[in-house]
């Protein structure tokens, strides 16, 4: 059955991993669970969160799929892309075939095709001013994911989303955003994982507005966690303490 884990407050917090995560997807993959990784987070490339799940005692080689995947198929080749973001979202302009274009003097607002946004440490207003100006006037408005926060083990700090709406406020546009549970992440899904249009399969995550809406939107099955950002379950969602119990929950 294909298996769709969220990584951030559930695999890992931050930099620290989650007691119990790699027995569980072992213990998953055991019973047949066609595992894979899929995570709002933009900010690393595909190789280094397959490294840091190596570090946690998970091989995941070739099955992250990462909010930046889902930018790139959003991306047009050749076109001049301005970044908000971390090397993920370099990355995915690298792979869509596009031009990355950095803040400098000689860059003028109207030559920047498409602004794309997502978590970095390292926004600021200068950032904000060119993100907003070049939407304005007429890049289109791209953002990795809308999750307002990011759990780490000193609790929740401002995630992806914070920035997003920051530039589209700043901007005046709705932007077009490629994470779960948005469109573009479904069709990367549904286009890397194999059977993913039989009925079965499920979503263990701990946020509901993008992991529990991703499997509504899958039709699969959903375990809430409660290891990242804590929100209660509501009627009729499965939840489980942490990914071990939400294990246990689908194993039976
Ligand atoms: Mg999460």
């Amino acid at each position: 059955m294909p298996t769709v884990i969220d990584l951030d407050g559930v695999v890992w917090l931050d930099a620290e991993p989650l007691p119990g995560s790699a027995d569980a997807v072992a213990a998953l993959r055991s019973a047949g669970h066609d595992v894979w990784f899929v995570t709002n987070s933009s900010y690393f490339t595909v190789a280094e969160q397959e490294d840091r799940l190596r570090r946690c005692g998970v091989d995941a080689a070739g099955r992250v799929l990462t909010s930046a995947l889902a930018v790139a198929g959003l991306l047009h080749l050749e076109e001049c892309v301005l970044v908000c973001g971390g090397p993920g979202l370099r990355e995915a302009v690298q792979l869509a075939g596009a031009h990355e274009v950095t803040l400098d003097g000689s860059l003028a607002a109207g030559q920047v095709d498409t602004v794309v946004v997502g978590f970095t440490r390292t926004f600021d207003f200068d950032l904000l001013t060119a993100a907003s100006t070049a939407v304005h006037a007429g890049a289109r408005l791209i953002g990795s994911n809308i999750d307002a926060t990011h759990p780490t083990p000193a609790g929740l700090i401002p995630g992806g989303g914070a920035l997003l709406a920051a530039v589209s406020t700043a901007a005046g546009v709705a932007p077009v955003v490629a994470g779960k549970p948005e469109p573009a992440m479904i069709d990367l899904i549904r286009s890397r994982v194999a059977n993913s249009d039989d009925a079965g399969g499920v979503v263990i995550g701990d946020r509901l507005d993008t992991d529990g809406a991703l499997a509504e939107a899958l039709g699969w099955d959903f375990v809430l966690v409660r290891t990242g950002v804590g929100v209660d379950a509501p009627p009729g969602v499965r939840a489980a303490a942490d990914l071990a119990e939400a294990a246990r929950v689908l194993l039976g």
